[in-house]
């Protein structure tokens, strides 16, 4: 190739063709870079079903690039040298076409921006960092919207977004439905019967890429947890659009309703499945938001649901990512409980008694998915209660979900889950007993604890590690608010019963794997 001009780096969380390094791309000139590497799946051990999604959708996003005539160099983990950082993939790329200059969209992790920004800095190449331009704000909004706040909430962000993108808002600038939200309409649990008849996701079977990928990860990976066998990701653009499609035909209407609700055996309920194709781009936030509006304006779906439904969207996925770029690094290393345990060995291969952790380990690593209630309120609550490090956790959740990405993952797990913030991400910890579980699932039902029995044999370990949590950080506990009334629940216990659940507290945490 004669010389670059632009050398534009494509990392794999990002294969849109909408994104602004293609702006001014030059056929005759630019070239593409995309690497596989293998510091990408090992930095945490990545589970199968993880990199199958990322290698298979880069490989599929390459091969439509140069359908198009878009030169590509593309290194694969296939090769006869493979490279095994982005550093070293960058640094063989410069020295081989000598670009003038390098292009990339802002990635989703600080340790690859720095990466790349420390290579090309070191080579004393030209680079140049565009605004990823799929997610409707921006870092440096968020930072001015949370610098001139004492304390930031979602709700006033997302209410920000709302305005400013025109989503759910009437003529009369005031929010569609009469009310900002319809978080009360989306707690409901099913009935004892169960769900019934769910609506069965649409599945995209493995292609001749896909099938590739695999072996690749059965060359390089083969010990890593989870497995493929029933790897059916969206991994292309054209996926991507027909798993939303079919989520907003099918599976929003009930979205809204059961969207903290859990049943054993049943992954998937009334959720979307976007959020790995969302994640990497092939489908952009703006066009699920806009698909589940004609979905209220066609009358296909509640207001509840479609609320609900960008509310996490709009809401949520972007003030993550405004919390994470506002706050590394020193986000990862924040602990605010001093909790030290290691991360149990059943997170990695479910053997547990406890039903509720079981079913939602085995099933992340069948599918590498769980949704946020089995995340937050299921694996999160336990580490949260146990007093797992909450560096750990956060290196099990980004390495066992299809859609974990670093900006996303942490602030999720470290904030959200483990309140290992102190509470920049949430108002409060989500703590909760065993009773939590037993209301909005049957994971109980089939389990041999007792989500109402605090101490002993029978002690659901969910309700006596939450008393314990509770009385052991109660320092700390005091010091947030809106935790006052879950303390005072706690001095109602006698001292007697206190003692007995310290004793099988201390039994269950010396036990642990
Ligand atoms: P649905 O339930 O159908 O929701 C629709 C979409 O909303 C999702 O696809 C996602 O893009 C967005 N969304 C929902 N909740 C959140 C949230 N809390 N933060 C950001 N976006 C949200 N999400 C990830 O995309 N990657 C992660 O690595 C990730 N790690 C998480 C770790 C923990 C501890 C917790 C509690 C949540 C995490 N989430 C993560 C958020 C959420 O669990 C997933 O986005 C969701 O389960 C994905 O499934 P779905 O596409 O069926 O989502
Ligand atoms: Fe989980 Fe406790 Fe219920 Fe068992 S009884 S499923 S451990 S919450």
């Amino acid at each position: 190739m004669p010389e670059v001009r632009n050398l534009i780096i494509i990392l794999g969380d990002q294969l849109n063709r909408t994104s602004a390094v293609f702006h001014d791309f030059d056929h005759e000139q630019d070239l593409v870079l995309m690497a596989e590497v293998k510091e990408e799946s090992t930095h945490v051990w990545s589970s199968k079903p993880r990199i199958a999604v990322f290698l298979s959708a880069m490989r599929h996003f390459a091969r439509e690039l140069e359908q198009d005539g878009i030169p590509v160099h593309y290194s694969s983990l296939d090769d006869s040298r493979p490279e095994t950082d982005l550093g070293e993939a960058l640094e063989s790329a410069v020295s081989q076409y000598r670009p003038q200059s390098c292009l990339f969209a802002k990635p989703g992790d600080f340790r690859v921006e720095q990466q790349l920004t420390e290579t090309l800095s070191r080579l004393g190449t030209r680079f140049f960092i565009l605004e990823d331009n799929s997610f409707l704000s921006t870092p440096e909004e968020f930072v001015d919207y949370a610098s001139s706040r004492k304390q930031i909430r979602l709700e006033f962000f997302y209410r920000m977004l709302r305005k400013k993108h025109g989503v759910l808002m009437d003529e009369n600038g005031k929010p569609v439905g009469g009310a900002w939200n319809f978080d009360k309409s989306n707690r409901n649990a099913f009935p004892k019967s169960g769900p019934g008849t769910l609506p069965a996701p649409i599945s995209f079977k493995p292609d001749t890429i896909t099938r590739e990928v695999f072996e690749t990860i059965d060359n390089y990976f083969s010990d890593h947890p989870g497995s493929l066998e029933d790897f059916d990701w969206p991994v292309t653009r054209a996926q991507a659009l027909d798993a939303l499609e079919d989520f907003i035909t099918h599976r929003l209407p009930e979205f809204g309703k059961y969207q903290d609700a859990m049943w054993q055996g049943e992954p998937w309920l009334y959720h979307s499945r976007i959020s790995a194709a969302l994640n990497l781009k092939l489908l952009l936030p703006s066009e699920a938001i806009s698909a589940a509006e004609n979905a209220l304006s066609h009358n296909q779906a509640p207001i509840e649901a479609v609320e609900g439904f960008i509310r996490q969207i709009l809401g949520w996925r972007e003030y993550v990512r405004g919390i994470y770029w506002w706050k590394m690094p020193d986000y990862l290393e924040s602990n605010y409980f001093e909790a030290s345990r290691p991360l149990p060995e059943f997170f990695w291969n479910g053997e547990t008694e406890m039903t509720c952790l079981r079913d939602t380990i085995n099933q992340t690593l069948k599918f590498g998915y769980a949704h946020h209630i089995q995340r937050l309120m299921v694996t999160g609550l336990f580490s949260l209660i146990a007093g797992i490090r909450p560096y750990e956790v956060h290196q099990w959740y980004l390495s066992v979900y299809v859609d974990a990405v670093d900006w996303v993952e942490v602030p999720n797990a470290l904030g959200m889950s483990q309140f290992a913030d102190g509470g920049i991400m949430a108002s409060k910890p989500y703590s909760a007993s065993g009773k939590y579980i037993q209301r909005m699932s049957n994971y109980c039902q089939n389990c041999r604890f007792k989500p109402e029995v605090s101490s002993g044999p029978e002690a659901c370990p969910f309700t006596n590690l939450y008393w314990n949590f509770l009385h052991t950080n109660r320092s700390k506990i005091e010091s947030i608010p809106r935790m006052d009334f879950q303390l005072k629940n706690l001095d109602r216990l006698s001292p007697a019963k206190l003692e007995e659940i310290q004793e099988s507290a201390t039994k269950l945490l010396n036990n642990l794997p």
